[in-house]
């Protein structure tokens, strides 16, 4: 396995936590999709890509997610899914470089041009590929 250099703060410093004093921890099944995602997916985006990136939204607990206005139903709840960034790249570079790898995911998302959602399902990735605008 490739050294992994992601810290846990990485995946769940939220500024909506703090500022809404939220102890926004995930619980052991959230840790370990955390985990499959830095292995599976960011760990090897990072590598590949070599430049800083940055997790804006990563783990929310339900309180989160419910203040930023995120689906019921998000992947961010359990885990699974952050947005990122990486310096001096549009998200559409970033997506095009992903999917010439061989990096896995479920979903793949351009979020308003802005960020790049990706997200890991270890049970089933769907490996869809998707833009919000
Ligand atoms: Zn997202």
């Amino acid at each position: 396995m490739n050294k992994l250099n992601f810290s846990f703060s990485e995946l769940i410093n939220s500024e909506i936590a703090k500022k809404n004093k939220i102890n926004n921890i995930p619980d052991i099944s959230s840790m370990d999709n955390i985990l499959n995602l830095i292995v599976f997916c960011l760990q090897p985006i990072r590598n590949l890509i070599n430049k800083p990136m940055i997790v804006t939204s990563g783990f929310r607990c339900e309180n989160v997610n419910k203040i930023v206005g995120g689906s019921s139903n998000s992947q961010h709840k359990t885990g699974q899914a952050v947005d990122f960034i990486i310096k001096d790249m549009i998200p559409s570079a970033i997506i095009d470089i992903i999917l010439n790898s061989n990096i896995e995911f479920d979903q793949l998302i351009n979020e308003y041009n802005k960020w790049v959602h990706i997200s890991f399902n270890k049970a089933n990735n769907r490996k869809q590929v998707l833009k919000i605008e």
